[in-house]
């Protein structure tokens, strides 16, 4: 799958890193993760912070697959507001999902501390706007479930809003307790780290093409005919993971994104907040270490990679126009554009455990606008789940959630 197009800015601004090694013999080890992304990073750090050895494979260079596209944003709002998830899953589950995501990224900084290395993470606040009427009605109905559930949150009216950002929007929610990092930076730092430790075997460019159930565990085949004996396997493989499956688990749809010339930090916003709006399709924007402005949204509901390619000029125009609607005192200048595969389910939450008869194989897919935080749910939970402890989390983020066909 072509999971992303254009030049997303990680890939731009880091160096690659340059580590070409497929697998070119039969193997065995405790866990396999397929996949070197933020997803895959963190199970292996779960899992070495454990004592677990494993090995991790993926198709591509390290870390670029949807991770180097991302805008790693780290919020603990899921992309269904939580009176929508009450009334689909129950007020004791969304809840509890709005604060696993909470958790997860003081959870997400604490991984970068223990290995001491930054990828950019910042501490900020973020800022939901109410882009019209309905917006707003939505906002006071989300303001309430979320104090009754003791989230952080602020209203900001009208007027206090303009105090607050400088903007005119309705009205907004306010929080204190979000992020944002480098993802791609990130998965790196994580996979080094352990790699250097000799705590786990890293193989690029090994696509796992079959794979077949042993007695104890999994045989997994490559698309060259190396074969990996192991006792578990992750899969870690993002939007891909699909064909790991038997069952369609989530929508694939498009999105866009760019990124500013470095401006003066005296243009930049209060407090460099994330900020998005309740409008469809969305507008989301961060600033990055350097000074930029990311702003990403436009989602299209079609996967098809020319079609989005196309569009991508298009959708990039669009963004920043949105974005000097919002911020016309900003000298925003487009510096790159690019196009990602995303993903939604039904509930908007993550599948993450094992499927029904296929014990061993975890799934580790965090899809939605909270693919990192997700990410690192799922690294506890399957780091639980191996080495046999109970995770309360299992059912709220498991399969049992979806008709089986297996
Ligand atoms: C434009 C954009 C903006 C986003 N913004 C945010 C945001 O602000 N906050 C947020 O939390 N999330 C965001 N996301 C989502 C987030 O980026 C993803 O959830 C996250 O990067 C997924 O990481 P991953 O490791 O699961 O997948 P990936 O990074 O795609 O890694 C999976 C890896 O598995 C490998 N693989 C797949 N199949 C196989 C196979 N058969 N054999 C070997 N290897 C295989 C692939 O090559 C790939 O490298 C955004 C996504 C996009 C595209």
């Amino acid at each position: 799958m072509d999971l992303h197009s254009g030049m997303p800015f990680w890939m731009a601004l880091n160096p690659l890193y340059n580590y070409y090694h497929p697998l070119k013999k039969n193997i065995s080890t405790h866990t396999v993760i397929v996949g070197s992304g933020i997803t895959g990073a963190l199970v292996a750090h779960v899992l070495c912070t454990l004592g677990i050895k494993c090995i991790v494979i993926d198709k591509r260079t390290i870390g670029t697959g949807s991770t180097a596209a991302s805008t790693s944003q780290l919020q603990y709002e899921i992309d269904i507001p939580l009176v929508e998830l009450i009334r689909k899953i129950g007020e004791e589950n969304a809840v509890k999902a709005y604060k696993c995501c909470l958790q997860s990224i003081t959870d997400v900084e604490n991984v970068f501390k223990s290995i001491k290395k930054d990828p950019d993470f910042e501490s900020i606040p973020t800022y939901l706007l109410a882009s019209n009427k309905s917006g707003e009605k939505l906002l006071k109905e989300e303001f309430e479930a979320r104090k009754k559930a003791n989230l952080p949150v602020q209203y900001l009216d009208k007027d206090q809003l303009k105090e607050s950002l400088g903007i005119d929007a309705f009205s907004a929610l306010y929080n204190d307790t979000s992020a944002q990092l480098d993802c791609y930076k990130g998965a790196t730092f994580i996979l080094d780290h352990h790699l250097k430790k000799n705590e786990i075997e890293l193989y690029s460019h090994t696509l796992i093409s079959d794979y077949n159930k042993t007695k104890n565990g999994y045989e997994l085949i490559t698309e060259n005919g190396n074969k990996i004996n192991c006792e578990n396997v992750v899969i870690a493989a993002g939007y891909e993971a699909g064909e790991f499956l038997p069952q369609k688990v989530m929508d694939l749809l498009s999105t866009f994104a760019i990124v500013s010339h470095p401006v003066d930090k005296k243009y930049l916003w209060k407090n460099r907040a994330l900020i998005w709006e309740t409008q469809t399709p969305y507008l989301y924007m961060r600033t990055t270490a350097d000074n930029r402005m990311m702003v990403g949204g436009e989602d299209e509901e079609y996967n098809n990679a020319d079609r989005r390619d196309a569009a991508l000029n298009k959708k990039a125009k669009t963004l920043e126009k949105k974005f000097k609607k919002m911020f016309p005192d900003i000298p925003f200048v487009t510096d790159m554009s690019w196009a990602g595969t995303f993903s939604a389910t039904a509930d908007g939450l993550p599948f993450i455990g094992t499927y029904p008869y296929r014990p061993n194989m975890y799934f580790a897919l965090g899809y939605g606008g909270n693919g990192i935080t997700f990410s690192m749910i799922a690294a506890q939970i399957i780091g639980n789940l191996i080495t046999g402890k109970k995770d309360d989390r299992t059912d709220l983020f498991g399969f049992n959630r979806l008709k089986h066909s297996d």
